[in-house]
């Protein structure tokens, strides 16, 4: 495949048997069910997402993502993708691990992060387990320091705590800068993924890689229309309003103080630890 050639990367979070609260980050488990049937009948095979950076990416490849490492991965994703022999990348903020996901906040209590033994027990054939930096917080706004010990750290932790090779890195809220981009790549990620709301192109930066983005209410073949024409509508000016400094700047001031130097992270880093 030559460069500028459209590359689909999917976005999920959370998948529930039950999702009468209308969470925009949590779809059914019959719509991921109808969403793997209509990729498998229309053709297309799925890769995990460091293979991006091994080899160009063929046409006909998917490659499916979870961010935040939430338990219904392993209860009800990963069932639907080994009944299927799809695969698909998981990426883990490494101090929540066994925690709950606080900044998913639903009047039903937010969901829980998978433990060690659970994320131990996925099948290396197919999930990839990437990073998804250790506090969950924005690290375009993070001191460089901070932020680059979030990518070393939490990277760290995961080879340590699986005892495998981690390549693959999710920005959290999809946030990043060239300095953040530059530290992900000197922690030895090879692979890293933004949000986007877009196709990610064959032969660009593997550091920026582009996702589109699935929420609740979308059937098998809605899901094979944003694989033909993209995500147009909602999205691209949340892109854009992210990408303006005057946004970062205000985001910068309300999240304050803390990130991984800080003393309360240095309890958090060696709370995870012990839970291995
Ligand atoms: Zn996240």
């Amino acid at each position: 495949m030559s460069g500028r050639q459209p590359v689909p990367v999917l976005m999920y979070h959370d998948v529930d048997s039950d999702t009468a609260g209308g969470d925009p980050f949590t779809i059914p488990e019959s719509e991921l069910a109808d969403h793997l049937d209509a990729l498998v009948g229309a053709g297309w095979r799925t890769e995990k997402i460091t293979a991006l950076a091994d080899k160009p990416a063929t046409e006909g490849t998917v490659y499916l993502t979870f961010d935040d490492g939430l338990t219904s991965f392993a209860r009800l994703v990963m069932p639907l993708l080994s009944q299927r022999q799809l695969s698909a990348t998981l990426f883990v903020p490494t101090g929540h691990i066994g925690e709950s996901a606080h900044w998913h906040r639903r009047e039903a209590g937010s969901p829980e992060v998978m433990g060690w033994a659970q994320l131990r027990a996925l099948d290396p054939d197919i999930v990839e387990v990437g990073s998804h930096g250790h506090s969950h917080r924005a690290l375009d706004v993070m001191s460089g320091q901070r932020s680059s010990e979030e990518a070393v750290l939490s990277r760290r932790l995961l080879e340590e705590g699986l005892g495998r090779a981690v390549t693959s890195f999710a920005y959290p809220y999809g946030y990043h800068s060239r300095a953040v981009r530059a530290e992900a790549k000197q922690a030895g990620y090879r692979v890293a993924c933004t949000v986007g709301y877009a196709f990610h192109q064959a032969g660009s930066d593997p550091f920026q890689v582009r996702r589109l983005r699935v929420g609740p209410g979308l059937s098998g073949p809605g899901v094979l229309r944003l694989l033909a024409e993209g995500q147009r509508n909602r999205g691209t000016m949340i892109a854009v309003r992210a990408a303006r400094p005057a946004w970062r700047l205000l985001r910068r001031s309300r999240q304050g103080r803390g990130g991984i130097g800080s003393p309360r992270s240095q309890r958090e880093l060696e709370h995870a630890r012990r839970k291995w």
